[in-house]
């Protein structure tokens, strides 16, 4: 039996037609599944006997099972979900004051294994379905009741190493029919394929592009990152200038300050050199420190240092609050612990 959450809208007319029923049923389960939350397809009334029974026969509406949840001081949510397969996965919620934003998985492990990331200890098992990431929003809103406004694609995983599964579980979190979340409110973070930045810049969405830097340069960004071995900052950077071009849309540098290795004056004033024109905002992060690792958080003066010397060469830039470290929100952190255990808090 397929899950039905794989289908985009489009997926879902092409298949319905092809089964003899109409385009616009398609529209009409949509609307039951994201609006109504319905997970009962005797529920759907207004659609035909037949078509309820062919549905209940060719697909199921599986959920994620809810294995721990966490709150934290500030109100950030983490939430481990099992995968039929027993594999764990998490997803994150913040609050903010303009919604709540989900930062969602699409990875069992992560193959591209940045050395200060609790997410790359693991090697990527396996992609996780476009279904497995719609049930994150589905299984967040079910709990929380309440809605999902922004998407962040920053949980375990590169999402552009799960790249068609990614696009179609956007599609259906933007549809209008499917999440009806705002292109805008949707942000899907890289590590910096290459030819997948391309192919994004192809689709011309307004959906928000983050990169992760992290460096001003190839000797420390290789060392923080194998994947700038094969996409060294100068290629990934002209593909970012491809990207806004194609687009005309802003990109986010995601920088997160580590005491010593980035976070110096010489850093900053390299990085501004670097990205100076391109059309992009840098957002530094503090550094949520992972057990395994010996990477420390910038002191508090050196990253208001960084942050200051950026805005005086004309560079945009942002310094985060901290989010949640008391739940080991940082991506991979409490899965990581969760298997350390043997699957038991
Ligand atoms: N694989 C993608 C998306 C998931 S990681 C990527 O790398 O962009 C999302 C963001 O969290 C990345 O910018 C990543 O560098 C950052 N991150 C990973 N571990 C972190 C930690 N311990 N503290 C703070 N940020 C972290
Ligand atoms: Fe993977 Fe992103 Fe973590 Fe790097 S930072 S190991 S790409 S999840």
């Amino acid at each position: 039996m397929k899950n039905l959450y794989n289908e985009t809208l489009k997926s879902l007319e092409k298949h319905l037609v092809g089964a003899g029923f109409k385009a616009f049923n398609a529209r009409q389960v949509f609307n039951w599944i994201y609006r109504h939350k319905e997970t009962d397809f005797d529920k759907m009334l207004n659609l035909s006997i037949k078509l309820r029974a062919y549905l209940k026969g060719t697909f199921c509406l599986e959920q994620l099972e809810l294995f721990h949840k966490q709150v934290a001081s500030d109100q950030t949510k983490k939430y481990l979900f099992k995968l039929a397969d027993d594999h764990l996965i998490e997803a994150v919620l913040m609050q903010h004051d303009y919604g709540k934003s989900l930062c969602v998985t699409t990875q069992v492990g992560c193959n591209i294994g940045c050395s200060f990331c609790a997410s790359g200890l693991e090697k990527k098992v396996r992609n996780l379905t476009v279904a497995e990431m719609v049930m994150q929003i589905v299984g967040v809103e079910a709990v929380e009741a309440e809605r999902v406004s922004h998407i962040v694609i920053m949980g375990t995983g590169e999402p552009f190493d799960n790249y068609d599964n990614v696009m179609g579980f956007i599609d259906i979190a933007n549809c209008p029919h499917g999440f009806e979340i705002g292109a805008r409110h949707i942000t899907v973070s890289t590590s910096g394929i290459v030819p997948k930045i391309d192919a994004f810049a192809e689709r011309k969405t307004q959906v928000n592009l983050a990169i992760s830097l992290h460096a001003p340069n190839d000797q420390v960004r290789s060392k923080l990152m194998k994947i700038n071995d094969v996409y060294p900052i100068d290629a990934l950077l002209d593909s970012v200038r491809r990207y806004v071009d194609k687009t005309n849309r802003r990109v986010t540098f995601e920088y997160i300050l580590l005491s010593g290795v980035n976070d110096q004056i010489s850093h900053a004033n390299a990085l501004s050199d670097k990205i100076r024109g391109i059309n992009a905002y840098v957002n530094l992060i503090r550094y949520n420190p992972v057990l395994e690792f010996h990477y420390r958080p910038s002191k508090e003066d050196d990253a208001q240092a960084f942050h200051q010397q950026l805005l005086k060469r004309g560079i945009n830039a942002t310094l985060r609050k901290e989010r949640g470290s008391d739940i080991d929100a940082a991506c991979g952190q409490l899965r990581t612990k969760v298997k350390n255990k043997g699957n038991t808090l």
